[in-house]
């Protein structure tokens, strides 16, 4: 949101810089800090505080949210390197004749990284 340049919606004049200035997120009107006497937006009577608070929290969810995605790409990654890693012992044990007992390690190895991946996916939509 762009506040330095605008005007005040309080005083008329023209907020020089955003330090200065404080915008009402629910209304989009800009005031000087100093023209503001109560913590509202006197053209709309939002609760600035609370809505200054509301938008900051929500950036931390969204960055939160970006950190999970993140660490979550991460696990699948890891989890489809297993996979393939045991698919292809399991193969090579198979394709030489080794009784299951040789690859079932790998076997269950596949199947946790499939329920990881899963249950990694279902929780960061
Ligand atoms: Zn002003
Ligand atoms: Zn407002």
């Amino acid at each position: 949101m762009q506040i330095a340049g605008t005007v005040c919606e309080s005083c008329h004049q023209s907020i020089a810089f955003v330090a200065d200035g404080l915008a009402c997120p629910k209304c989009n009107a800009t005031y000087h800090k100093s023209c503001l006497t109560v913590n509202a937006c006197p053209t709309c009577g939002a609760d600035l505080e609370k809505e200054q608070s509301a938008i900051q929290e929500r950036k931390e969810e969204e960055l939160a949210q970006v950190k999970r995605q993140h660490t979550a790409g991460k696990v699948i990654l890891v989890c489809i390197g297993a996979i393939l890693l045991c698919g292809f012992r399991i193969f090579a044990s198979v394709s030489r004749g080794e009784p299951p007992r040789f690859w079932m390690f790998q076997a269950i190895t596949i199947v946790v990284m499939v329920a990881i991946i899963i249950q990694t996916y279902v929780r960061n939509r």
